[in-house]
């Protein structure tokens, strides 16, 4: 058994796909595998709620779709759902104390897509606290740890385990230990593309509008992006093509046909023009993420493409302009939470006194300390000072980037200053924290797609991931030449943890 589940679980979701239409092994078996996978990783944190007879229901059903020649995309692929995205019936989170007990009346758009392709539900992924985080320590629901550790011999030994990254660190986390085939997630300042660089996998932000975000708990509405995290770009492809669409139910949904995503995977990018924007330098940024920036750039050189050194000066202003948007979207979001309609109450004497102690109990401190940002930057007298300064600024990053587009057709960068870092690093500092998003926030601000695609180990051997921005409603364009970097970068680390190997 042992053997036979870490072949299944070794295959990538494109592999899997082939094989289950050969019928080589059914998606009951299959699933059974990643069950077990799931069992073998809990170590690592990553689920919030495993939901293996879900699994197993849904895998037959895939096999008898398939029996009567009836077998959609993603028939008996199992995934693991972040748990943001509500799933009917299912325990939904948001890794927060507030939602504990919520089982919401209906589905999400994306989730409900997916097993209308015929995807099968492993469980619901861990993530930081309402995915206010970059390191999945937010969690009520504890920290997930990421499958990687440092080579023994760096830092002095230091072989503390490491963030997976958030917010979305358990779906990563799961994908990089092969205790999922691939995973949704959410990015709203990098959470997507953030813990895939963390956990050498793929993470994929698609244009905003592109997937629905009809029940996803929201963050920050106007940068929240739901999008797949996987191990390969083609299996990006193939997840998005199923997330994606219109959907009146959400009205920033994007009225626009989806593309078959694979088809652009041509592996041809000779003449594309890729930007080089010198303002992704972070202070202090280590010395073997700038030189794997450097190989990026020859690589695609090398593949004939022709890498062009571009401006986007109002980059150094992004980070500050999303920690006051976010936090102010937040704050107004996260009102709901009132003890009456979702989740936790607790009771007070009066109807204010239940509401603050709902609220005091229900949230944790980063949730509570951009609830007071949000509230602060909205309030009279200080509106115009902070939101409406950051919207002005959140206008000037994306004019920078269309400006950028004038001339090039992608950019590449780096998707975050740092690999992993130790549980509990940084967690007392906040700045330092919300600093790891320098790299991701602009393409949030700006709406447009992006891909972090793992290049090359750091000096510690930690995954290093680089980002592919594209323009607006590009993926295809991103997609093409994320997997150009990844065949060059031939990316075949594994982490110290895999499911079923001891
Ligand atoms: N780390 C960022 C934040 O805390 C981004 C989180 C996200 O993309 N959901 O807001």
């Amino acid at each position: 058994m042992r053997a036979s589940l870490s072949a299944l679980t070794e295959l990538s979701l494109s592999e899997v796909r082939d094989r289950l239409a050969r019928k080589e092994f059914s998606a009951r078996e299959l699933t059974e595998c990643y069950i077990a996978a799931l069992q073998a990783a809990r170590p690592l944190n990553a689920f919030i709620t495993e939901t293996p007879e879900r699994a197993l229901a849904m895998a037959e059903a895939a096999d008898r779709r398939r029996a009567r020649g009836e077998a959609r995309p993603l028939d008996g692929i199992p995934i693991a759902v972040k748990d943001l995205f509500c799933t009917k019936g299912v325990l939904t989170t948001a890794g927060s104390r507030i939602l504990d007990g919520f089982e919401p009346p209906y589905e999400s758009t994306v989730t409900e897509k997916l097993w209308q392709a015929g995807a099968v539900m492993l469980g619901k992924a861990n993530l930081d606290e309402f995915a206010m985080g970059s390191s999945n320590a937010t969690s009520y629901y504890g920290p997930v740890e990421n499958p990687w550790r440092r080579r023994s011999e760096s830092k002095a030994g230091d072989n503390r385990p490491l963030v997976p990254g958030g917010s979305s660190g358990g779906s990563a986390a799961a994908v990089a230990a092969h205790a999922a085939l691939a995973a949704t997630g959410t990015d709203t300042g990098g959470s997507i593309r953030q813990p895939a660089s963390y956990c050498g996998i793929i993470g994929l932000k698609p244009t905003y509008g592109r997937c629905s975000r009809w029940g996803v708990v929201a963050y920050a509405s106007s940068l929240d992006h739901p999008g797949p995290i996987t191990r390969t770009v083609r299996d990006a492809a193939i997840m998005l093509r199923s997330m994606a669409g219109h959907d009146p139910k959400d009205s920033t949904s994007a009225p626009l046909p989806v593309p078959d995503y694979e088809r652009a995977l041509t592996g041809d990018i000779r003449g594309v023009r890729v930007g080089i924007p010198c303002e992704y330098r972070a202070p202090g940024m280590p010395d073997d993420i700038e030189a794997l920036w450097q190989r990026g750039v020859e690589w695609l050189r090398q593949a004939g493409a022709v890498p062009v050194e571009i401006r986007l000066p109002h980059t150094k202003y992004a980070l500050a302009a999303y920690y006051i948007i976010a936090p102010a979207e937040a704050s107004s979001n996260l009102a709901r939470y009132d003890g009456v309609r979702f989740g936790q109450r607790v009771e007070g004497g009066g109807v204010d006194e239940m509401y603050e102690q709902t609220r005091a109990a229900g949230f944790g401190a980063e949730v509570r300390r951009r609830v007071l940002i949000g509230t602060y930057v909205l309030s009279a007298g200080y509106y115009d000072a902070y939101y409406l300064k950051a919207q002005r600024v959140r206008t000037l990053v994306a004019r920078d980037f269309t400006a950028a587009f004038e001339e090039v057709d992608a950019i590449l960068a780096p998707t975050a200053p740092s690999a992993a870092f130790a549980i509990g690093e940084n967690s007392g500092d906040p700045i330092a924290m919300y600093l790891n998003d320098a790299f991701t926030v602009p393409a949030n601000l700006a709406g447009l797609p992006a891909i972090s695609v793992p290049a090359g180990l750091s000096a510690d051997g930690l995954p290093l991931g680089l980002q592919i921005i594209g323009r607006a409603f590009d993926e295809e364009t991103v997609l093409r030449v994320g997997q150009v970097l990844e065949t060059a970068a031939q990316f075949h680390h594994r982490p110290a943890f895999v499911a079923g190997e001891t």
